[in-house]
């Protein structure tokens, strides 16, 4: 099975074929899909998708694209937050790329929404969902600065460097690719994703946006995010069921917060070493290569 952990259902692209997009995801394996909320004014929409569909679960934030609407404070997120089908504290992140100002001068305001998401996510205990975009060093040093580290996350749509993804990494982040992989001119993408620690891999479609190949100049939709999966397989010699396999595990892993669903052996192909996996259920287990016998 595959899942979706970023899209955007309840926006208008859906709604006369919501029903569709849903049967699409059933007959794709693709089994759960994280709606992700982008203001608080849509946020109720959001959650209804969630409360009203069994694979649907939800998120709640504001996200640093919208600069005029109701801003929120901790308290706010972490009571909206306090729902069995919201998983996560997102999006949330600097975009300095589609936010008309001068970084430095003039969006204070998104790095001061993003410091209210970290801390709203660390007081809850649930991930967040980090965008960036043209504003890798300060969405990084946030990040630091906050211990976002402490909730954990993912950097999603990822379109970064390695040195980005490496930050990440070491801050115990995932990173989720989404369509933007299989395009053609994205081979220095492709080129982190082939380094890329298999325990930290998620993927995505941030539907409506970005359809995969060979989706490209449709409506992107949850269904599509198998063929991000498929991609990523052939790209790093796994099999697809694989690939979904581990996928799906690390989000259970993340967002759950619950041991995996299977006993997946983290051995990374593309290293000699296995990655031991940095999330918080696990970073509180006995090393099991240290030694640590019975007693
Ligand atoms: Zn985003
Ligand atoms: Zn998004």
């Amino acid at each position: 099975m595959y899942i979706d952990s970023h899209c955007h259902l309840d926006f208008p692209d859906f709604k006369a074929r919501f029903d569709q997009v849903l049967a699409n995801m059933a007959a794709n394996q693709v089994d759960l899909a994280l709606c992700i909320s982008v203001t608080l004014e849509d946020f109720p929409n959001v959650l209804t998708l969630a409360e009203q569909h069994d694979q649907l679960f939800a998120t709640v934030g504001v996200h640093p694209d919208y600069p005029d609407c109701r801003e929120p404070s901790v308290a706010e997120l972490v009571a909206l937050s306090d729902h069995p089908k919201i998983l996560g504290i997102g999006e949330t992140g600097l975009d300095y790329f589609r936010v008309q100002g001068d970084p430095a001068t003039e969006l204070e305001w998104q790095r001061e929404r993003f410091r209210v998401h970290i801390r709203a996510a660390r007081q809850v205990r649930k991930p967040l969902i980090v965008h960036t975009r043209a504003a890798r060093d300060d969405t990084l040093r946030l990040m630091r600065e906050e211990g976002a580290g402490e909730a954990g996350g993912v950097l999603h749509c990822f379109t970064e460097d390695w040195e980005t993804a490496r930050a990440a990494l070491d801050q115990g982040f995932y990173i989720s690719f989404s369509g933007i992989v299989t395009f053609k001119n994205a081979e220095s993408l492709r080129e982190v994703a082939r380094r890329m620690p298999l325990d930290r891999l998620l993927i995505e479609t941030d539907s409506p946006y970005l359809a995969p190949v060979p989706k490209r100049g449709k409506t992107n939709e949850p269904a599509f995010v198998r063929h991000v999966g498929e991609f990523l397989a052939d790209l790093r010699g796994l099999s697809h069921d694989r690939l979904a396999e581990i996928t799906t595990n690390n989000f259970y892993k993340l967002f759950s917060g619950l041991p995996p669903v299977s006993n997946l052996e983290y051995e990374d192909e593309k290293h000699d070493r296995p990655l031991r996996c940095q999330c918080q259920h696990c970073r509180g287990l006995p090393d099991p290569g240290a030694g640590a016998g019975p007693g």
